[in-house]
């Protein structure tokens, strides 16, 4: 049989597309990036056209059943960008294309089936299914038809339509805007007093927890969030509720917290800085690239912003990437401010409509400027002038699943493929970006503050022998820090308390036997709780009794160990009670605006201290905070990874950053055990690019990244021996695929993950290092000889952010 074939990719870890006959009738709407109905396995699912004009297939090839879009869901720019991705990090192109495209679009369709008037009527099953759809009244859809027969239809159907005797209609998924809603357990507004307390929850302490748990997240949480990062059973809950203590709600989710907020004005003039900065944005050539480095401040904001403007004028379109919507709500605002309608708001508050709706407002042009997280990078501009990575630094752009992309890097790509201009903005460049500087990066500098700001002096306090306050126990509080909030608090300014790990204690251990009660499902150990009071797993949020005794030896009493943001924040409360503070760690943001919420409070000057984990560091801008105080500095210094100089660093850097923004100034307080490390010396000293060519000067030996390539391969399973076995396997293969092709390839391992353990998951890694085309080579053979779905998972980690 003669015929058109086009190859289609699917939303499953599939090798190869199919191949599909492609029918007169749609023959001018299947192109290249366009989606298409198709039935497999008896089920009819969307798929990409990846190719047109590809050979007959050895077994007959089934119609392409429909083509629910005007033009192609892809443009070319952007099919051959996912194409490199796939390739590029040895991800099927299936689920590639699925990163790609928003969940709405996929929604699988219903195909209708009718009688037609008059046709030929086979025998066997086609005549029960022609019988059955009469007795329905002439027409139902194949999936109703199969649960109505009890078994798959597809054949007898697809039969019945090549023959004249039905015909097929597709209706297209549901994509409309219909509100999602979240249950959320909620407090009466009067709350009884705490001798009333007393009497209520005399005999039920985990009512009293759950109660106080809830007040703590200002009186309402999602039931969801109570019960799996909080470890509330429903019929706790239900107790409460009986008793009238509290109510269950339902609340419509997908609310738009941007929608009616109004924008930032630019402001009148760029500085000349500024104004140099976006000369040389603008002398880059089509596909060139620009690593912005301006320190904390200097208003790389706004230069980008007009550098979209100008190709907005000449009819093009933008991205910008920001690390998380919700933790940079400025940003946003400065966009909406510019741009106003122009712009989509791509925030994981959407449903699954609204966003397929954003994504074809963007398709065809009805919005230019699209702003969101990592998968933004995807976002359909047609004719795209300007993309830009705000922060690009940070580890939030690399994608945490299969295809595990890096979406910095994949937007440098997009952008050379479309011919737009790549803006990559940072006070603290990743060692990746700065590499690439004089070869693939043009470097701009904004050396000084925009506006009123002075970069802040940065203290270092040596907590070895620095006076502490006395009475504050557990916690590294120095005389200095102490000083320094209570002249904050004292002349009405505010400040901020960087403390990067959540919870109150990071473990329990006996003073006795020494034991520290560990996950059972994770190689970690138990992080202390105390709204509510429990241990728990950071990793599984599995639960165990913050027991009194010691579980091995019985000894009564436990101590806790290393501090958390709920104990700072009970400290602090004691030590200065009438200062307003707030917590934003991951215990406090349970619900999807909580972020908002607290970041206005702060805004509006209702919050004298913010404490918070590295939540609270990131491009933030404050004018009137005016300390920025590092409860303890070295807390990720020493983690078994090859990145850990460089993320306290910029962590440091950036939260010292946000001090100092008005006229009033500002310093910042570090402490640390420290204070000779080369990352909190340069740091303190504002010294980005000295810390650069330091650290890049480590990374030559032993070799790490940006100076050689390297992948992570992943073994993980239920089974250890089996995991271990596998990753020997696989250190094997990738040693004797280096020695048959001759390639400079070093293999690491293997060994235990430094997190050997997962939510029951065992995880060994064997490491690869060598140059991008060799790896490139190891990754296109790993990609069909290991990945896959059996046990023990093998997962290709390409580029990782870490090697936990
Ligand atoms: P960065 O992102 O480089 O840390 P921002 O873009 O947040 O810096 O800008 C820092 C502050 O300077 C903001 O409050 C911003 O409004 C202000 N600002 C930026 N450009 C100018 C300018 N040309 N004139 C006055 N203020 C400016
Ligand atoms: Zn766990």
């Amino acid at each position: 049989m003669t015929g058109r074939f086009a190859q289609v990719a699917l939303p499953l870890p599939l090798a190869t597309p199919y191949t599909y006959q492609i029918p007169d009738t749609l023959a001018d709407r299947v192109a290249a990036g366009a989606r298409v109905v198709v039935p497999v396995r008896g089920r009819e699912l969307i798929g990409i056209v990846t190719a047109l004009e590809v050979p007959a297939p050895t077994v007959t090839a089934r119609d392409i059943l429909a083509t629910p879009d005007d033009e192609p869901a892809l443009t070319p720019a952007l099919l051959r960008t996912v194409e490199w991705m796939a390739g590029y990090y040895g991800a099927p192109l299936g689920l590639a294309l699925k990163a790609a495209l928003p969940a709405g679009l996929w929604g699988s369709s219903e195909v209708i089936v009718e009688v037609a008037a008059a046709g030929r009527v086979p025998g066997g099953t086609g005549a029960e299914v022609l019988r059955w759809l009469e007795r329905k009244g002439g027409s139902a859809s194949v999936g109703a038809i199969g649960r109505g027969m009890k078994r798959s239809v597809w054949d007898a159907v697809d039969r019945l339509a090549r023959v004249g005797a039905v015909t097929l209609r597709i209706e297209p998924p549901d994509t409309g805007g219909g509100a999602v809603s979240d249950r959320v357990l909620a407090l009466p507004a009067d709350r009884p007093t705490l001798l009333e307390r007393k009497a209520l929850f005399g005999g039920t302490p985990r009512q009293r927890a759950l109660y106080e748990a809830l007040e703590q997240l200002g009186g309402t949480a999602p039931v969801e969030h109570l019960r799996t990062q909080l470890g509330f059973g429903t019929a706790l809950m239900r107790a409460l509720v009986a008793r009238g203590l509290a109510r269950i709600e339902e609340v419509e989710r997908a609310r738009d917290p941007f929608a009616g907020e109004p924008g930032t004005p630019p402001p009148d003039a760029l500085s000349a800085d500024q104004q140099a900065a976006l000369a040389a944005i603008e002398a880059l050539g089509p596909g060139e690239g620009a690593l912005l480095f301006g320190i904390t401040g200097s208003g790389k904001t706004f230069v980008y912003l007009e550098a979209i403007r100008r190709a907005l004028e000449g009819g093009k379109g933008a991205i910008i990437l920001v690390p998380e919507i919700g933790l940079t709500p400025q940003t946003v605002r400065r966009v909406r401010g510019m741009f106003g309608d122009d712009v989509a708001v791509l925030h994981s508050g959407l449903s699954d409509g609204e966003r397929a709706d954003a994504w074809r407002a963007l398709r065809r042009g009805e919005k230019r400027v699209a702003v969101g997280a990592r998968s933004a990078v995807f976002a359909p501009i047609p004719s795209l002038g300007v993309m830009v990575v705000d922060e690009e630094h940070e580890a939030t752009y690399k994608n945490g699943e299969t295809p595990r992309y890096h979406a910095r890097d994949v937007a440098a790509v997009r952008a050379r493929l479309e011919g737009a201009r790549l803006v990559l903005g940072s006070a603290t460049p990743s060692l990746e970006s700065w590499a690439q500087v004089g070869e693939r990066l043009r470097v701009v500098r904004l050396p000084e503050r925009a506006g009123a700001g002075r970069l802040p002096a940065v203290s270092l306090v040596d907590l070895r022998t620095a006076p502490k306050v006395r009475g504050s126990g557990a916690i590294p509080w120095s005389e200095a820090l102490d000083a320094a909030v209570g002249g904050v608090l004292a002349r009405g300014e505010q400040g901020m308390l960087l403390l990067n790990r959540r919870g109150f204690a990071s473990f329990l251990q006996c003073p006795e036997c020494g034991d520290v009660p560990q996950c059972p499902h994770c190689s970690i150990s138990l992080t202390v709780h105390q709204a509510p009071p429990a241990l728990r797993c950071h990793y599984c949020a599995h639960e165990a009794p913050l027991a009194a005794a010691c579980a091995k030896c019985g000894h009564a009493v436990q101590q806790m160990r290393g501090i958390g943001t709920q104990q700072l924040e009970r400290w602090l409360a004691e030590r200065f009670p009438a200062a307003r503070l707030a917590r934003m760690d991951l215990d406090t943001t349970s619900t999807r605006w909580a972020h908002h919420r607290i970041l206005g409070a702060v805004e509006r000057r209702e919050v004298d201290l913010l404490i918070g984990t590295q939540m609270i560091a990131k491009g933030l801008d404050f004018p009137n905070v005016t300390l920025v105080g590092v409860v303890d500095a070295d807390t990720a210094l020493h983690l078994p990874d090859f990145r850990s100089a460089e993320r306290t660093f910029q962590l440091i850097a950036q939260v010292a950053g946000r001090a100092g923004r008005g006229p009033e100034g500002g310093t910042v307080v570090v402490q640390t055990r420290q204070p000779e490390h080369h990352a909190l010396r340069r740091a303190a000293a504002h010294d980005a690019e000295r810390f650069l060519t330091e650290e890049l000067a480590q990374r030559r030996s032993p070799a790490y990244p940006p100076a050689i390539g390297l992948v992570n391969l992943v073994i993980s399973g239920r089974e250890e021996v089996a995991v271990g076995r596998v990753a020997a396997e696989v250190a094997e293969w990738a040693a004797g695929l280096g020695q048959k092709h001759d390639l400079a390839l070093t293999v690491l391992g293997p060994a235990p993950c430094p997190l050997a353990r997962i939510q029951g998951r065992w995880r060994w890694h064997v490491a690869l290092k060598g140059d991008g085309a060799v790896l490139g080579r190891v990754v296109r053979y790993a990609a069909t000889r290991l990945a896959g779905s059996g046990e023990p998972r093998v997962t290709i980690d390409r580029d990782p952010v870490s090697l936990l």
